[in-house]
């Protein structure tokens, strides 16, 4: 284990903004992973678990504790079925002019044979959505194009198209804070829009198994080639969406046509185009923060205050973040 100092992490992030890790290690197998966590907690140190960084806003003064960058990479094809009951979370999809695009690419999953995969944790999710499809194993195309590992999108509840991560996830391995390894079901993550246990309960994912077909692989290119283009048109250098979008009731009491946070910022709140230092709420997409090159987390935070201030003034909007802020 080659347990390094002081390392910059910006890149390692998207966004490409973020200080040093106080101690910095690459973990390239699971029992790396596992030898990482073990070390942080024998020195008694925080751990902070890096996936592609896609979705992680690292403070300008850097991290306190163990960085682990997981590079895991394994993928197996199991055997085995095994069925689980996905929670039914709120559609978060609604677009103010609906696409046909979209929905002529959906299909009957529920047709085709169910086939069980196992992914490490650090699994780059836009490639082995590729690999699979061209195995002929379908289901996670409508993820396709948001840079992601596994461990991130188990994180977080990943949510692309209509489709959540907990549509998929069947169990996975973790290693929890008592350092036991064990493998948890679906329920164990109390999955919702946005929300795990995981942003409360410091276990770490070590890998994860999904129920997926063998599906109809060409209608699956096909879509994951749709998603790939579509989000290649949104800007790179950031994190996403920064905040969530809003829920049902608070669309409703707005009367708004859609509960996109992308649309509140631009056409209520006038954000758009909105800069602080090289941070800016880009013209192509107003709900996310684009970093212009040289932009740092102050000025992130900054921008992110003022649009909370606004939202609250003028809507009486709590907006709630989408991102991950590592500030120590
Ligand atoms: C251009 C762009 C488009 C995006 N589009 C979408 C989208 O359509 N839908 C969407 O949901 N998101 C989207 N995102 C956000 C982001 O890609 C997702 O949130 C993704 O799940 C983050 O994965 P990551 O590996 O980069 O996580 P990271 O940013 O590395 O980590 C995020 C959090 O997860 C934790 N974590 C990571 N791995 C583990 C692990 N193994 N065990 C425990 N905790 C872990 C980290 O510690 C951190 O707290 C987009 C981002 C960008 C830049």
């Amino acid at each position: 284990m080659n347990i390094q100092k002081n390392v910059a992490l910006a890149q390692y992030s998207t966004f490409r903004i973020g200080g040093p890790a106080q101690y910095f290690v690459e973990a390239k197998t699971k029992n790396e992973l596992i030898e990482a966590v073990t070390w942080a907690r024998q020195h008694e140190l925080p751990i902070h678990i890096l996936g592609n960084g896609s979705n992680t806003l690292i403070a300008d003064q850097g991290v306190k504790g163990l960085v682990i960058r997981n590079l895991t990479s394994g993928v197996e094809i199991l055997d085995q079925t095994k069925v689980s009951v996905a929670p039914k979370i709120r559609p978060r999809f609604q677009l103010v002019r609906p696409d046909p695009n979209i929905d002529d690419l959906a299909y009957d999953e529920s047709k085709y044979p169910p086939v069980l995969v196992k992914l490490d944790s650090g699994v780059y999710l836009p490639k082995a959505i590729f690999g699979l499809t061209s195995q002929g194993i379908t289901g996670l195309e409508w993820f396709s194009g948001i840079p992601a590992t596994v461990g991130g999108a188990t994180y977080i509840n990943l949510h692309g198209a209509n489709k959540y991560w907990s549509d998929y996830l069947v169990e996975a391995e973790i290693i929890d804070q008592k350092n036991r390894v064990k493998t948890v079901a679906l329920e164990y993550f109390g999955y919702d829009y946005d929300q795990s246990t995981l942003k409360t309960s410091g276990d770490v994912v070590l890998s994860a198994t999904l129920q997926l077909r063998r599906g109809p692989a060409e209608e699956a290119l096909k879509i994951a080639k749709f998603w790939q283009a579509k989000k290649s048109h949104q800007p790179q250098r950031s994190l996403g969406c920064i905040f969530q979008n809003l829920s049902q009731t608070e669309q409703k009491q707005l009367n708004l046509p859609t509960p996109s946070i992308g649309y509140l910022i631009d056409k209520q709140l006038n954000l758009k185009g909105t800069q602080i230092g090289q941070a800016w709420i880009p013209q192509k997409h107003a709900g996310f923060v684009e970093n212009l090159g040289g932009a740092t987390a102050t000025q992130v935070l900054q921008l992110i205050k003022l649009v909370q201030t606004k939202a609250k003034e003028q809507l009486g909007l709590d907006l709630k973040l989408e991102i991950v802020p590592w500030l120590n």
